[in-house]
């Protein structure tokens, strides 16, 4: 009203937006990972890799939907795939082609992915597998390691975030730590963590919970665990604690799909019994699978009598999300992909020969198309090290901020990730304004 009067200038119209969804959405947007002080840009509609906002603005996209847009937004044939497809009906209730050719396109992709069912996410996706590993095996513990985020299913949410004052239990060992208020006591007694790069001390907590273990979860590319690469020892130790065990090895690929033209296990030697998948397997639309060989994925086969464990659903494998799918997967060939991974790597030099030129005690870290900031002289190995401390906690919203007013949308810890319509314009675009935006934030 104070504005209607000319009272004060007027405010923009995402500030306006704003306020009008505090009264009915609680905190005032629907995007919790997304949301940062005073308020995100609202946004009308999307241009390849620019986001255009209710106030006009045009602003250059490295959140891109939480990682999931990989072609951007808007992709012609994506939006040619829907168009066809929505007009054709929305659901049926009854399986159809458009499934089977995404799970083809996906068996074609990497031998190990043989099998798919097709979900709405990617916390679905990793439900279903927990609860596979455990049809499968018989029990019903699982181990995760910490930092590590897998969706908001309750045995994945723990120790995301947890503080030097509870992260080690009395054996010094990873503390399995509530993340959502009201986790069930049962929930931590179920849930074992393990820590990202330190091999010993893995193998010790699997030689003693091993037995008991339905299913080991990783994630060899963690975003929360700095972006960095799982150490190939600790793989090993995961890899025959699973064989020695009988633990089922189950693999998130729902982020680090992106970075291989088979995923991300191929390049970790890693031999997953499940794979989730989300993100850009469904173009933009909601998804989320599980896939893995033939036997199995023979847990959730519903076509021998009664299965071991259902994995289905209302929207399961809607046909909208599989026509999407596939033009995603179909445009991003084995080329592209090596593209936007050079991208990355591109990327990745000019920023961080920026911040030698400066001497700033800043690193670009990430992998392919993928990348994250770091602040500090530290090496970043786990989620403890590329855990920022207060001073970088406190300087990386600024960063986000003046990234923000220079038009480049990041997500507020200063990771990103790029997509297919950008080219070496953009990868300098972005590089000289986070280089800038950097240099002038004291921490
Ligand atoms: N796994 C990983 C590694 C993720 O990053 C995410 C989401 O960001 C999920 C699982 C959950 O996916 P969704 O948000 O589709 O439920």
């Amino acid at each position: 009203r104070a504005n209607e009067a000319g009272l004060e200038p007027p405010i923009s119209r995402s500030a306006a937006a704003f306020l009008r969804e505090q009264a009915v959405v609680p905190g005032g947007s629907m995007r919790h990972a997304s949301w940062f002080p005073p308020h995100p840009p609202y946004a009308a509609r999307g241009e390849g890799c620019w986001i255009v906002d209710i106030d006009g603005r045009r602003i250059l996209d490295c959140a891109n939907n939480f990682f999931s847009l990989v072609h951007g937004h808007a992709f012609p044939p994506i939006v040619e795939a829907l168009t066809a497809a929505i007009s054709r009906g929305t659901a049926f209730g009854l399986p159809t082609e458009g499934e089977i050719a995404l799970a083809e396109a996906l068996a074609a992709r990497n031998p190990n992915l043989a099998q798919t069912r097709f979900c709405n996410s990617g916390t679905e996706a990793l439900l279903a597998a927990v609860k596979g590993a455990r049809g499968a095996s018989g029990r019903h513990r699982v181990a995760k390691f910490e930092g590590c985020y897998h969706g908001s299913y309750d045995h994945m949410e723990v120790s995301l975030e947890s503080t030097p004052e509870n992260w080690d239990d009395a054996e010094g060992n990873p503390a399995c730590v509530p993340y959502a208020k009201g986790t069930p006591p049962a929930v931590l007694a179920d849930t074992v963590v393990l820590p990202y790069a330190d091999a010993d001390r893995c193998a010790a907590i699997l030689r003693k919970h091993g037995p008991t273990l339905a299913a080991i979860v990783l994630d060899p590319h963690a975003s929360k665990a700095g972006m960095v690469a799982m150490p190939a020892e600790v793989v090993a130790v995961v890899q025959e604690a699973c064989a020695r065990d009988g633990i089922l090895l189950i693999v998130d690929e729902v982020v680090n799909f992106r970075l291989g033209f088979g995923g991300i296990s191929p390049a970790f030697g890693l031999r997953p019994d499940f794979v989730t998948l989300g993100k850009i397997i469904g173009g933009g639309l909601p998804v989320g699978a599980v896939s893995g060989p033939a036997s199995a994925m023979a847990v959730f086969d519903h076509a021998k009598g009664k299965p071991k464990v259902a994995l289905g659903g209302t929207f399961s494998a809607n046909p909208l999300t599989m026509a999407a799918g596939l033009a995603s997967l179909t445009h991003y060939d084995a080329a592209a992909v090596a593209r936007l991974n050079a991208l990355g790597d591109a990327l990745r030099t000019r920023v961080n020969a920026g911040f030698a030129a400066a001497g700033a005690a800043a690193r670009l870290g990430g992998m392919g198309s993928l990348f994250r900031l770091h602040l500090g002289a530290r090496k970043v190995v786990d989620y403890r090290s590329a855990r920022p401390l207060p001073a970088e906690a406190a300087a990386l919203p600024r960063i986000h901020a003046a990234m923000l007013a220079a038009g480049v949308l990041l997500t507020p810890n200063c990771s990103g990730a790029l997509s297919t319509p950008m080219t070496e314009a953009e990868i300098a675009l972005i590089a000289d304004r986070l280089v800038q935006s950097t240099l002038a934030t004291e921490v």
